[in-house]
């Protein structure tokens, strides 16, 4: 379903590809969350963008630009060395713990709507019979 298109069409393509792969991404998400929570675990969803958790240092907290091919951590400002993987988790561990209790209780920021094409129909078509019901 996500092979590549030819011609005028590959661009199009590229981007239903994306959002096929964001459903796919979105639904690995919701399976995770489900288990965490039935096994009383708490799902905290790192913003990313904003943490930047492989420019990050875990020691020091200064970012030092890398690219993908630069695998090891090596921090510009304090000389911490780590694998970049271990030193991104790290970071992500200790932004989760910083992370107040008290905001636990509010539900994780994911408010869009996530799953398969299916389920988004059944959805809607939920929301709408809710709707024609209202106003009957
Ligand atoms: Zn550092």
């Amino acid at each position: 379903m996500t092979r590549k298109g030819k011609g005028k069409r590959k661009r199009q393509k590229a981007g239903l590809n994306r959002s096929l792969l964001d459903v796919a991404i979105g639904m690995t998400k919701d399976a995770i969350k489900y288990k965490v929570i039935e096994a009383g675990g708490v799902y905290l969803e790192a913003p990313t963008q904003k943490l930047k958790p492989t420019q990050r240092c875990a020691k020091c907290w200064e970012t030092t630009k890398k690219t993908l091919s630069d695998r090891i951590h090596v921090c510009q400002h304090c000389g911490y060395q780590q694998d970049r993987d271990i030193n991104a988790a790290q970071v992500m561990l200790a932004w989760a713990r910083g992370q107040e209790l008290a905001s636990l209780d509010v539900e994780p920021s994911s408010s869009t709507n996530c799953g398969s094409m299916r389920q988004l129909g059944a959805l809607k078509r939920q929301k709408r019979r809710v709707q024609r019901s209202d106003t009957a």
